[in-house]
């Protein structure tokens, strides 16, 4: 379910601001990096002196300015321009971080006329730079893209790489904004090319451009990635030392958590960045920390404490004078007294909320919180609301659809959005199957008419634009969106897909196949059959509840090692099946130990205890590897991999046995199915691999 929605706009808005300030102030010091060393011999002393300043603004902002100040003041006609164009952006840069918005908007005028005065481009188009950054954080997107492609223009004329690396930082911040996340990848991606190498400075850049990486991510809905980008970026700003870049850092982890509904680990990291932000005094920070608690508190259903984290959001976004955070705030404070019942306000608040976004034309925000907006309503049991809500949303989300030009964008942006409304026809759908017996008698039938009416709407317009894209797109998306198709067939526990969702694609598979006969040029599938070993004992030994745990986390670990490409599902009760697509056959065994590792390597926890466990697993390529012609149905070739997996049983468990190749004829294929697998490798009709999973513990192993 999508509860956070606008948390996103906040991150996006806010903490991207936060994430130019920072990459200006450490852009600076790339520039000294690049400046060729004997450059650097000619005029040391007033540049060190500059960059000292730039690194004690991180700690000392006030005293920064002031040294900054009068070493400006000694300046005189013989002072080289460069020098004073970079101590003029250096004190743009420390406003900008402190978000004195007014005192960066005054420098940041000087510097134009310093390029006009002296016809720099350099200082003319770090002066567009600055500016387009200064109209992001006001959230007047548009004025910052028109700002941001003059300054792209004149990077490119002077072709410095300091200078081309930031203007592409903040083309890539607003083009984030804008919700054109291809074009904003693709300016983080020129940036990265580059950012120097091999220097504290550069590192601290790069730290920043991965956590650019992660934010993106996030944006297409890959927390998981989102997460790894954080980690990397947080361990070099830990062995950096960069407190101010870490508290941002666990801003966004805090972000890719909660997104990944970890919410305790997103508690914490959210806590971590309120503490660094309240110690440097970064009010936004401190700001979004509260906004992005608050809708930790909503989604924990602790109403009352979100309800206090809103209004802390909004005092601060007042003092702030910033209506982005404004409108999340009162959306956020409306979200959690509808949910504590306080419906009319709570209504009010959310609308007043959303008469921000719509001023600020922020029609993505517009439409995640319109969902929320459904949701509560429908927890309020105000259906009619809920209707016209959802209507409106699927409506604008057509709108976003049609309005993107880019292609690559608008499939990826189809296939998510599918998914997402799925979900929630997918809970709409189980609610009013509940709600029917409840309300037969009082007369709402028609309310429920109009909802599967909604449905049906719905259902149809996503299979619409997936039939759409499945016809323009390659083999790749197809196979993706042929996934989406089946995602409302999920197991309740693991929330992976079950038997019937991976029935029906093998069967659209199969016709696909049927239909496109460069299929024999691709790499063959495979499938991997998982049983947890002596699970009987798990449930025997902790309880029933652990041993549901353990089936989570297993679904939790062999999901991380997955390719996109690939499906997991839950095939039987402690049974898992992966469908690897198009996996080269030498790449198999990698994988299957991969998977054996990722299960066994670690213990599970659960309550205080340590379970360990271990999988056995039967793997196959499909089709096999053999000397007759022979091609026999998936679910043939699956009765094969449980044979091996059976066989993996009897020789210890904790490993996995792959067939190799099946030596047969195809009249013979029945034959062998029904005999013994062991016999079979005797007479040499098939041969097999044998993987060992991880080396157990010997404490660990004593059932
Ligand atoms: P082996 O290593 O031979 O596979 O031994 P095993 O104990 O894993 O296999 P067995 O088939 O004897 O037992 C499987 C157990 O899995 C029995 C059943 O109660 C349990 N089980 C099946 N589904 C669930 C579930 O959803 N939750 C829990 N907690 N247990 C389940
Ligand atoms: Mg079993
Ligand atoms: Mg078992």
């Amino acid at each position: 379910m999508q509860k956070r929605a606008l948390w996103k706009h906040c991150l996006l808005t806010c903490v991207v601001s936060g994430l130019t300030c920072v990459v200006l102030s450490n852009d600076a010091r790339a520039y000294y990096a690049a400046v060729p060393q004997s450059q650097q011999l000619t005029r040391p002393t007033t540049l060190a002196e500059i960059y000292r300043i730039e690194e004690l603004a991180e700690s000392q902002k006030d005293e920064a300015i002031k040294q900054l100040n009068a070493l400006r003041s000694r300046f005189d006609a013989q002072t080289p321009l460069s020098d004073q164009r970079e101590a003029l952006s250096v004190l743009i840069q420390i406003y900008l971080d402190n978000d004195q918005r007014d005192l960066a908007r005054k420098y940041i005028t000087e510097l134009q006329g310093f390029g006009i005065q002296n016809h720099d481009k350099w200082a003319t188009a770090s002066a567009l730079v600055y500016e387009a950054s200064l109209y992001n954080k006001n959230g007047d997107f548009p004025d910052a893209k028109i700002r941001i492609v003059q300054a792209l223009a004149l990077a490119t004329e002077v072709n410095q790489k300091s200078l081309t690396s930031r203007a592409n930082i903040v083309a890539s911040v607003v083009y984030k904004s804008l919700g054109e996340f291809q074009l904003a990848l693709q300016h983080q991606l020129i940036a990265m090319d580059n950012l120097e190498e091999g220097s504290r400075h550069a590192d601290l850049a790069r730290a920043n451009a991965m956590n650019s990486i992660s934010l993106l991510y996030l944006a297409l809905k890959d927390p998981q990635s989102g997460l790894d980008y954080n980690e990397k970026a947080t361990t070099l700003a830990r062995a950096m030392g960069s407190q101010s870049l870490m508290g941002m850092l666990a801003l966004n982890r805090g972000y890719a958590y909660a997104d990944l509904d970890r919410l305790p680990e997103a508690i914490k990291s959210y806590e971590e960045s309120l503490v660094i932000a309240k110690k440097f005094d970064h009010k936004e920070e401190e700001a979004i920390a509260l906004n992005n608690l608050s809708d930790a508190a909503f989604r924990m259903e602790n109403y009352k404490l979100c309800i206090k984290y809103g209004k802390d959001t909004l005092d601060l976004s007042e003092q702030l004078n910033d209506n982005s955070l404004r409108a999340s705030a009162y959306v956020n404070l409306g979200l959690c007294h509808m949910g504590a019942g306080e419906v009319p306000i709570g209504v009010s608040e959310v609308n007043h909320g959303m008469d921000y976004l719509r001023k600020a034309n922020a029609k993505p925000d517009i439409e995640q919180v319109l969902g929320q907006f459904a949701q509560a309503y429908e927890k309020a049991g105000m259906y009619h609301e809920a209707y016209k809500t959802i209507l409106e949303q699927l409506n604008l989300s057509t709108e976003l659809f049609r309005a993107d030009r880019d292609r690559a964008v608008s499939e990826l942006k189809a296939k998510y959005d599918a998914s997402q409304r799925e979900k929630q026809i997918e809970v709409l759908q189980q609610k009013n199957q509940v709600q029917t017996v409840e309300l037969k008698n009082k007369g709402l039938q028609r309310i429920i008419a109009t909802l599967a009416t909604l449905i049906a709407v719905a259902v149809a317009v996503t299979i619409f634009m997936l039939y759409r894209k499945v016809r323009k797109t390659n083999q790749n998306l197809e196979e993706a969106n042929v996934k989406l198709a089946h995602q409302s067939t999920r197991d309740p526990l693991t929330g992976l897909l079950n038997r019937r969702a991976f029935h029906d694609t093998m069967k659209y598979r199969t016709e696909l196949r049927e239909r496109r006969s460069s299929e024999n040029q691709n790499p063959p599938h495979a499938l991997v059959i998982l049983d947890i070993d002596h699970f009987k004992n798990i449930n025997d030994t902790y309880g029933h509840a652990a041993g549901d745990a353990v089936l989570v986390e297993i679904s939790n670990r062999l999901t991380h090692v997955m390719r996109d490409k690939d499906m997991l599902m839950r095939w039987g009760g402690e049974e898992f099946l992966v469908f690897l697509n198009q996996i080269p056959v030498e790449k198999i065994p990698q994988v299957v130990e991969r998977i054996l590792i990722s299960v066994g390597a670690r213990p599970i926890g659960f309550e205080q205890k340590v379970i360990p466990v271990t999988v056995s697993a039967g793997y196959i390529s499909l089709p096999v590897g053999t000397e007759s012609e022979i091609d026999p149905s998936w679910e043939k070739m699956l009765n094969l991999a449980d044979s091996a997996l059976y066989m993996a049983k009897t020789r210890g468990r904790n490993r996995a046995i792959g067939i190799e190749t099946v030596n047969v004829m195809p009249s013979e294929f029945d034959e062998l199915l029904q005999g013994n697998l062991e016999n079979s490798i005797t007479e040499g009709k098939v041969t097999i691999q044998q993987l060992a999973g991880p080396v157990q513990n010997e404490i660990l192993t004593t059932f």
